[in-house]
């Protein structure tokens, strides 16, 4: 059985007061941290207050990008090791705005995976396809490329511990959720990608989350589906009251 993971993902939003809030906001109504694993993805500059802020609250923190490199002349970067350095346990890599907007590469992304393993970070790697890709029935072609390049230096066991998100592009920011059915449908062929590569166990074991509008009023039908283990929430991750419906939602 695999644990559900509801990941809020802030995107650029929220100064790190409002971050803090946000947490303090959430004390004392989180659901048990073993029915749902609860994950903010936080703006860099929150990080240190937000993993503070959130210890003995069973709330994990993560961030949304790092470099690959340790350190260096990478002007406006952050690298594994500061993550790292201050418990930060997960880390958004691949996502559709990294890949769209700042030009991330799968060869990149899978650089960042393997520096995400080496120091102790779960990369939560999003894979998805355009609205135009959708359309041509290109979503399963698209996935398995992101998804196999990704992971493509990992071992069974580092892919295991991993959270893959399936997020359509076309579904990210824009009130157009995929059907329950056809987002299973697709998560369910990632699975059997894992499968292929890496072997049955780590097809089981393996997390995948839904995204993209994602909400209170629509959560459980991702959740109810077999291959979705949760899901990756921008916008209505954003008020404490939302956060908390969608990880009530999540449990086990
Ligand atoms: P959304 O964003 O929930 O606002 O659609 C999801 C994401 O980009 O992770």
């Amino acid at each position: 059985m695999r644990k559900p993971i509801i990941a809020a993902n802030w995107k650029m939003h929220k100064t790190v007061a409002e971050a803090v809030a946000f947490i303090q906001a959430l004390k004392g109504k989180l659901p048990d941290s073993n029915q749902v694993d609860s994950v903010i993805c936080m703006p860099a500059i929150s990080l240190f207050a937000g993993v503070k802020e959130a210890k003995e609250t069973g709330i994990k923190i993560g961030a949304q990008n790092m470099y690959f490199e340790k350190a260096g002349a990478f002007t406006g970067e952050i690298s594994p090791i500061m993550l790292e350095d201050l418990s930060v346990s997960y880390v958004i890599l691949g996502h559709s705005e990294r890949r769209g907007i700042f030009q991330e590469s799968n060869e990149m992304i899978q650089k960042k995976v393997m520096a995400a393993y080496l120091h102790h970070l779960i990369p939560i790697v999003c894979c998805g396809e355009s609205l135009a890709e959708h359309e041509m029935g290109k979503t399963n072609e698209i996935v398995k490329n992101q998804v196999l390049s990704a992971f493509s230096a990992c071992t069974k066991e580092q892919v295991t511990r991993s959270v893959i998100a399936y997020e359509p592009i076309w579904a990210i920011g824009t009130g157009k959720s995929s059907s329950a059915a056809d987002a299973d449908e697709t998560c369910g062929y990632i699975r059997s990608v894992i499968e292929e590569r890496f072997g049955t166990d780590a097809a089981e074991k393996i997390r995948i989350q839904y995204g993209g509008s994602v909400k209170p009023d629509n959560i459980s039908e991702y959740i109810k589906k077999e291959n979705i283990d949760g899901a990756l929430v921008g916008g209505a991750s954003l008020e404490p009251e939302s956060f908390l419906q969608l990880l009530e939602a999540g449990k086990q």
